[in-house]
């Protein structure tokens, strides 16, 4: 059977790399593409524009404008649920294909899929961190906090206009009451790696881990522009286990991949799983 985009050879070589026990995954903004969050543009809304971290730490006006944002945001945007590719991806993990996950995605969607064994290099946009004593809360929570501190805003501006960023327009924010931390009044902040910051070291050491004992690297809907995926892959080069690459375009480490496949990462995945007798 020849299917657009991939073919039986590819997928049987895919297959082939689990023969000798359990691989790692990696994957990157292209698994969730099919879920409706667009690429590049960090998945998890808001922040759908770069968030600037250090004006959110030193300006209370840009926090005032994040959480208005957010709690209009959350009360329009359709909820986002994992597709075919993250249940292929949990159903390979419970099958003991792979010992575990990686993601540079901060929308959640492995763990909402079932993924156990999961790092999520840059965070998760659906938890919120105390800056100042490291607790966490869910996203949902902190904006019911902020319901309460800011009675009728968020009715006010169900109807504001969305901005090309996809933003909700809340106008005048100087009145709105951020949410702070109950237990030290610390600085509230989504639980993500931004721009600039660095993955933790315990959440790079986990996923280095998991590539230590891997049989396989494979690579799905990355093209490996962030320097940590590219860490991982020298470690996989280093202990000589192979390298497989799905993905829709060039990536960074196409030249040393065992195995190239070039297309999306949601058909290629249901395929593997059926190539593996793995019920997604
Ligand atoms: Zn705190």
């Amino acid at each position: 059977m020849q299917t657009e985009g991939f073919t039986d050879t590819d997928i049987t070589a895919l297959a082939a790399l689990f023969a000798p026990g359990p691989a790692v995954i990696l994957t990157g903004a292209g698994i969730s593409t099919d879920s409706g969050i667009p690429d590049y543009r960090g998945a998890g809304s808001p922040p759908r524009t770069p968030m600037r971290i250090h004006e959110f730490m030193d300006d209370l006006r840009y926090r005032q404008r994040f959480w208005a944002g957010a709690a209009v945001n959350a009360r329009r945007a359709p909820v986002i649920d994992p597709n075919a590719g993250h249940l292929a991806v949990a159903a390979f993990e419970r099958a003991g294909r792979l010992n575990g996950v990686i993601t540079q995605n901060v929308d959640g969607l492995h763990g909402r899929a079932g993924a156990r064994e999961l790092v999520e290099l840059h965070g998760n946009g659906d938890t919120i961190r105390c800056t100042g004593c490291d607790r966490r809360w869910s996203r949902t929570e902190v904006l019911g906090w902020f319901e309460k501190l800011n009675p009728g805003f968020v009715e006010q501006h169900r109807n504001a206009a969305v901005n090309p960023d996809g933003d909700a327009e809340v106008g005048d924010v100087s009145a709105v009451q951020v949410p702070q931390c109950p237990q030290c009044t610390g600085i509230l902040r989504p639980d993500v790696v931004y721009f600039g910051e660095f993955v933790p070291v315990p959440v790079f050491a986990r996923a280095e881990a998991l590539v230590e004992s891997a049989h396989a690297l494979i690579i799905a809907g990355s093209s490996l522009a962030v320097n940590t995926g590219i860490r991982l892959v020298h470690r996989a080069e280093k202990r000589g286990i192979p390298i497989a690459v799905i993905n829709r375009g060039p990536t960074a480490v196409d030249a040393r991949a065992d195995l190239r496949i070039e297309g999306g990462t949601t058909e290629h995945l249901v395929a593997l799983a059926a190539a593996l007798g793995v019920r997604a």
